[in-house]
Formats: structure tokens, sequence, C-alpha cells
């Protein structure tokens, strides 16, 4: 049997990267799904491809950013309307920015935390009572390696993810009794637009900050260092973080609740040598 069968799930930041793969994953195991995002013609075309694909109505674009109370109060509504129900919710939305701390402006700072964290924040907070009614369900939120460990340049991103994982035990140990549990994924490298060069300084917003040349060279450095410091010798796919937010979903993880659980290639085990 498929292991989200007649679940209906909300993910958040799902029209690419980590996101998309986690809505085609879930998809092939029998959830009703509601994709939301900015990127509204990316998270379309891929309710409509899903759509397509599964020959029933079971997927809806709607959409979403994260760090909008309206917004969430909004995506609710759609659910409950268009599903009836909502039984899980995976915070998957993020921005990252670069900067070193004494250069980071504190709007920059902000913009990271409206996103990251508070857009986790107004997801939990939003989706446990419906969850609740539903009988129960699951949350997943994500954070990330960094959130276990420091990095240079990410203040803000860093500071983002160590906030979820504290949210992510509080909400566990208040919403257990209401028969929801709550875990965090923290993804070391992950190969994804975010982790593009190309990208990475512009976040969501799809504003590339550098040429296309230095983004290449700053791609092949990156993965040399993968290389390097991943014991396993590679960056992560993004359809290896899915399978970590289905079984986190599903009830293949019935007893783990408020955990972080680390996906990484072994990044955070400790100094690789040779
Ligand atoms: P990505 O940039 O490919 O995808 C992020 C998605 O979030 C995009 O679709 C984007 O439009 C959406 N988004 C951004 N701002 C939003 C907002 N305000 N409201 C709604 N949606 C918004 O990046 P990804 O690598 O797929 O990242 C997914 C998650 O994984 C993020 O939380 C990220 O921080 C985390 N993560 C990524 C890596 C990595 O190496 N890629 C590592 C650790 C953690």
């Amino acid at each position: 049997m498929p292991k989200l069968d007649g679940r209906t799930i909300l993910i958040t930041g799902a029209a690419r990267g980590q996101g998309e793969q986690e809505a085609r994953l879930f998809a092939a195991e029998g959830a009703r799904l509601v994709l939301a995002d900015v990127l509204d013609d990316q998270g379309e075309a891929l309710a409509k491809e899903l759509t397509q694909q599964l020959g029933e109505d079971r997927v809806r674009y709607q959409h979403l950013d994260v760090s909008s109370e309206t917004d969430w109060a909004a995506a609710v509504e759609t659910t409950l309307s268009v599903f009836g129900t909502l039984d899980g919710l995976v915070n998957n939305a993020g921005i990252l920015r670069f900067n070193e701390l004494v250069s980071t402006p504190l709007e920059e700072y902000l913009a990271v935390v409206r996103v990251n964290q508070v857009g986790c924040f107004l997801g939990m907070r939003a989706a446990a009572p419906v969850i609740e009614e539903a009988g129960g369900g699951t949350i997943v939120n994500t954070a990330s390696y960094t959130a276990q460990t420091g990095m240079a340049l990410l203040t803000s991103y860093a500071a983002t993810k160590g906030a979820i994982l504290s949210m992510t035990r509080v909400a566990a140990l208040e919403l257990a009794a209401k028969g929801i549990r709550v875990n965090a994924i923290c993804p070391g490298a992950v190969d994804t637009p975010m982790s593009n060069p190309a990208n990475a300084f512009a976040g969501g917003s799809g504003a590339p900050v550098m040429s296309a040349e230095d983004a290449a060279s700053l791609a092949e450095a990156t993965a040399e260092l993968y290389a390097k410091v991943v014991p396993m010798r590679r960056i992560g796919r993004p359809d290896e973080i899915a399978k970590l937010a289905l079984f986190l979903s599903s009830e293949d993880s019935s007893y783990i609740t408020g955990q972080p659980v680390i996906v990484d290639g072994g990044w955070l085990a400790g100094v690789s040598i040779g």
C-alpha cells in the first residue's frame, strides 16, 4: 500500500529543488497535495504535470508567501475547501544569503528570518489545529546541517535553522498529546537551485548577482570542496532529502518526534581523512 494513501499534505517551497522532489515522491505514494510557493508559474506547471500523470484531481497549487499570516490563512482555507482535511505539513521553503557577520545589513538578516524562521512558525501555528481536527498527523520542518555546526558567511541563515530546531522540539512536546509528530530534516549540501552559485545569493528572488562565468567557476570549486570534505565524496540529491521527508511524514516513523535528522553523506560525523 502507498505510504501516504489518502493523506492530505501541504508542502511549502514546492515549485523546485527539494520541495519539488518531495511533491513528486509524495504524489507517487498516494497523497493529496497542496503545493505552495511564491514561484507561481513553476508551481502551477508542477501541479498540472502531476495531475496529468496521476489522472486524478489530487494536486493543487496555492500561492503562499510563508512570511505572510494572511497567505497562511488562505492556504489552510483552500486546503480544507478542496480536500476537506489537512493531515500533514512540510515546511520546506527557505532562502539563503551569504555575508560576513560584520557586513550583514539588518534588513538582509531580517529578510532571512522572515522567510525561514517566521515562515516555519506561522506554518506550524496555522496547520496544527487543523491537523489535530483531522485526528493527528505530521509536521516536518526543514533545518540544515548549519543548525548543528557553524559555517562561515551564514550568520542569518544558520540562526534561522537553529531556531527551527528549537521550535521543532517545543512543538513536538506541545503537540504530542494531540497526535501530531514534529521533526526536522537537517540536510548537508544538496544539489538544488539554492546551492547553485548562480542563485545562491539571490535566495527565492531568482535574480542572479554574479556573472555566469563566475558562477560556473565557483560551482566547480564547491564541487571539489564537497568531494574533499564530505565522506561520501559528493553533494546530496534532492530526491534523497525527499525520502527522509516521506519517512517522517509516514507511519514508518510512528514513534519519532521532536528530532533533528541529519542527511549529509557523513559530513557532520567528523573529519574525513584520505
Ligand atoms: P531552492 O531555492 O531550490 O527551493 C526553495 C523554494 O522555496 C523555492 O521554490 C522558493 O521559491 C521557495 N521560497 C522562497 N521564499 C519563499 C517564500 N517567502 N514563501 C514561499 N516559498 C518560498 O532550495 P532547496 O535547496 O530546495 O531548499 C529547500 C529547503 O532546504 C530550504 O529550507 C533550505 O534552507 C534547506 N536546505 C537546503 C540545502 C541545500 O544545500 N540545498 C541544505 C540545507 C538545507
